[in-house]
Order: C-alpha cells, then sequence, then structure tokens
C-alpha cells in the first residue's frame, strides 16, 4: 500500500501511546471495563462497546452505533480518530495466523468454496483472537493480524497472545479443514491512526520491525504449528531453532509452542 493511497499520520504522540501503553487511558479503559459486560459482540475496535444485542440497541439510541464509512468502529470513536490522528511506540504482543496450501487449494476448487473456506477460517479465528482480549488489526486475504496493546489487556498481554497462538494451532492444525500457522512476538510497535480516499476512511494499522518479523515466523510455521520469538515465549519450555528470514540482518530464535 503506497502513502498515496493510505497516508500515515504522525502526531498526538502522547495520547496515542498513552491509550495502547502501560497502564492506558483513564478514559478509555473506563469504558472498557463498563461495556465489557453489555452484550454482545461484535464491538467497536477501540471502545469495545456493544454493536449487537440488547447493549448494542441500548448503546445504538445512544449515538454509539456502528459509524457507516467505517463499521469496525462506533460514530464517537471513528469522530475521535478523524479528531485526533497520530501514532507512538509501544511496545507489545502481536500475532499473524495464515492458512497453509492456500494458492493450491484455491487452483483445484470452486471459488466459492475457497470463498466459504476463508470465512470459515476468518470467523473461527477472529473468535479465537476476540476470547483472548486480542485487538484485531487486519484481515489480508487468508490472513488474520492481532495485536495485545498493554493499554487495554494489561502487563500479561504476551501470556494472552502465546494462549491465543496455542488455541488457534489447535483449531487449524495439520489434519484440520483449514490447517494453518500462527506466529506470535513482542516488541516496539509504531501503532497509528491512517487515512485513505483524503480522509474518507480512517483506520488503526501497525508498522515496524517487529510487525514484520510476526508475519515471518507465521510463513515458516509448518500446518497447525505456533512458532513464538524468545521475547514473546519468555521464560516457556519449548523446541527452539534459529530462523533467518531474508531481508533481516539477524537470525531469529523461535520457539515452537
Ligand atoms: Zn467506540
Amino acid at each position: 500500500m503506497t502513502q498515496t493511497s493510505l497516508e500515515r499520520e504522525n502526531g498526538n504522540t502522547e495520547l496515542w501511546a498513552t491509550i495502547f501503553g502501560p497502564g492506558g487511558h483513564p478514559a478509555l479503559t473506563k469504558m472498557h471495563r463498563l461495556y465489557r459486560w453489555l452484550p454482545a459482540a461484535p464491538r467497536c475496535r477501540l471502545c469495545h462497546v456493544p454493536f449487537a444485542g440488547i447493549g448494542g440497541w441500548i448503546m445504538g439510541g445512544l449515538g454509539k452505533a456502528p459509524c457507516k464509512r467505517n463499521p469496525y468502529y462506533c460514530s464517537a470513536c471513528d469522530a475521535f480518530i478523524d479528531g485526533q490522528p497520530g501514532g507512538a511506540e509501544v511496545e507489545m504482543s502481536v500475532l499473524y495466523v495464515d492458512i497453509r496450501n492456500s494458492v493450491k487449494t484455491a487452483s483445484v476448487s470452486p471459488t466459492s468454496d475457497v470463498a466459504r473456506r476463508i470465512n470459515t477460517f476468518l470467523g473461527i479465528a477472529t473468535d479465537i483472537i476476540t476470547r483472548h482480549d486480542g485487538f484485531i488489526m487486519a484481515f489480508y486475504g487468508d490472513c488474520v493480524v492481532a495485536v495485545w496493546p498493554p493499554g487495554f489487556v494489561g502487563p500479561d498481554h504476551a501470556e494472552k497472545a502465546i494462549a491465543a497462538a496455542r488455541a488457534l494451532s489447535r483449531a487449524f492444525d495439520a489434519d484440520s479443514h483449514i490447517p494453518a500457522g500462527t506466529g506470535v512476538h513482542v516488541g516496539p510497535v509504531y501503532i497509528c491512526t491512517v487515512a485513505a480516499g483524503e480522509g474518507t476512511f480512517r483506520d488503526i494499522s501497525i508498522f515496524g520491525h517487529s510487525v514484520n518479523l510476526t508475519a515471518r515466523l507465521a510463513s515458516a510455521a509448518l500446518a497447525g504449528q505456533a512458532l513464538a520469538s524468545v521475547e514473546a515465549a519468555g521464560g516457556l519450555v519449548g523446541e527452539a531453532r534459529s530462523l533467518t528470514f531474508k531481508g533481516m540482518e539477524n537470525p531469529v530464535t523461535a520457539v515452537t509452542l
């Protein structure tokens, strides 16, 4: 994606560092605590207000309905992103999960079957990540990207991301209909608002070496396998191996979960 089609923002550094960094933003963490008791998912990515169920009906009446131009966020959060563009570097957990052999499967299957298979994968993966408090960042074709910012999930973000990676590797094991590989890493991430279409569409995205490294770990994982960098694995005991990735100067030590 080019800078002209999707402009990255720089500014409001302190605000975004507070939102995603350790401790979080007091106003936002208060909303998270309140809304978690209100059913039901899907929820606004930023404030976690419910969009479905009785909670969605009540909060929709209070101006917290999904934003029409940006349905992953409520109208209030979309306006906030619009009014406070910017980003900050924050250490957090990052996870990639992607389907194995999808190109081969697509070449021998009807396109409707391919779409159904990917939709099933996205639904299961999203459910597992959300149940482990992950923040879904993006769907890239047959890949799901999520982060665990400490400001949203607390200091034990790596443990939660590791638990999600393990659950994903069980759900998409080598014998399943949809085998997938998972990568998880902890490191500094530039998390920021992005704007496309001259500001008519805004979102939050992640950039940097930690993001690229996590994507490479997921690609290196076998079907049904989850690979964690040593930074994410911490003191976990597992089979460790050294991996060399194209374009990265130093080898990466990964632990099989
Ligand atoms: Zn919101």
